[in-house]
């Protein structure tokens, strides 16, 4: 890939690491101010079990997003971005700009997640 492209697509996902950081400060904030007004109120508690609940799973969502743009910056620097993981094809820029921490090009993805799917049986 260009370095310009290179460079584009790095500050894109800093960007993106920038964003999500906050997003869990935030969140984690949040959590943390839900769980001191509900200790008064017995009643209040189950309203603050489900308000952590979230919190919580959105964290785990921001912090896996998080990791994935690490994972794509540190890509970048070992000079394998925009490479697909699998077969080692380009991973076309369009989907790049879509998605950029796309570790496989959108063939072997419909693959990945065909066969991940299979794994899991529906009852
Ligand atoms: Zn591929």
């Amino acid at each position: 890939m260009q370095p310009e492209k290179l460079k584009h697509f790095r500050e894109i996902l800093l960007e993106q690491l920038r964003e999500h950081t906050e997003n869990i400060r935030t969140e984690k904030a949040t959590a943390l101010e839900a769980s001191d007004d509900g200790v008064k109120d017995s009643v209040d508690l189950s309203l603050m079990d489900v308000n952590q609940e979230i919190a919580f799973r959105l964290g785990e969502r921001e912090s896996q997003m998080v990791a994935d743009t690490d994972q794509a910056l540190l890509r970048i620097e070992e000079g394998s971005y925009g490479k697909c993981g699998r077969c080692g094809r380009d991973i076309d820029e369009r989907r790049l700009e879509a998605v950029p921490t796309a570790r496989y090009d959108a063939n072997c993805q419909t693959i990945i997640e065909r066969a991940l799917g299979e794994e899991t049986p529906s009852l």
